[in-house]
């Protein structure tokens, strides 16, 4: 990598971009407390603002070794620490994503329309499934087998 690059402040983690995020975006208020959270883009989980970690959607590493990505931030304000390119999310998910690229990407920026649905969705379907089952009487007769199995192969 080229000095330039290095150099760059527009292409450099700033000292102060969590504070900037969490200045311009404050999160969502749970009514008559002070405790504030976000959603997490990546997997939909809601996370305090205490826990949050600020992640560069596009990683500056990332940017800082793609030509066309350079380009990209280079003209926009603060960079890649622009608002735009940084998201609160879990620390979970930050570390698990590192500087990949890809679906986390479009999750960075438009998971946070859908992941917590997806999240509820998920919960209601498990839940469905288990009243079906029970319904229908197929859980009672699935718990000795599922309880067998555990004993067997688990403890
Ligand atoms: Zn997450």
């Amino acid at each position: 990598m080229n000095s330039y690059i290095e150099r760059a402040k527009e292409l450099k983690r700033s000292h102060n971009y969590r504070e900037r995020y969490f200045e311009a975006k404050p999160g969502h208020k749970l009514p008559g407390t002070n405790w504030s959270f976000y959603f997490c883009p990546y997997c939909g989980r809601v996370v305090s603002r205490k826990k949050a970690s600020v992640d560069h959607i596009y990683s500056v590493r990332k940017v800082q070794t793609d030509r066309a990505l350079r380009a990209k931030f280079k003209g926009l304000e603060d960079g890649v620490n622009n608002l735009n390119n940084l998201v609160a999310c879990c620390r979970k998910c930050n570390s698990r994503k590192g500087r990949k690229g890809g679906l986390w990407i479009l999750r960075g920026k438009y998971g946070i329309y859908f992941m917590p649905a997806l999240r509820v969705a998920v919960y209601v379907a498990l839940v469905a499934v288990v009243w079906w089952l029970w319904q229908t009487g197929l859980l009672a007769e699935l718990l000795p087998e599922a309880s067998y199995l555990i004993d067997r192969y688990i403890l």
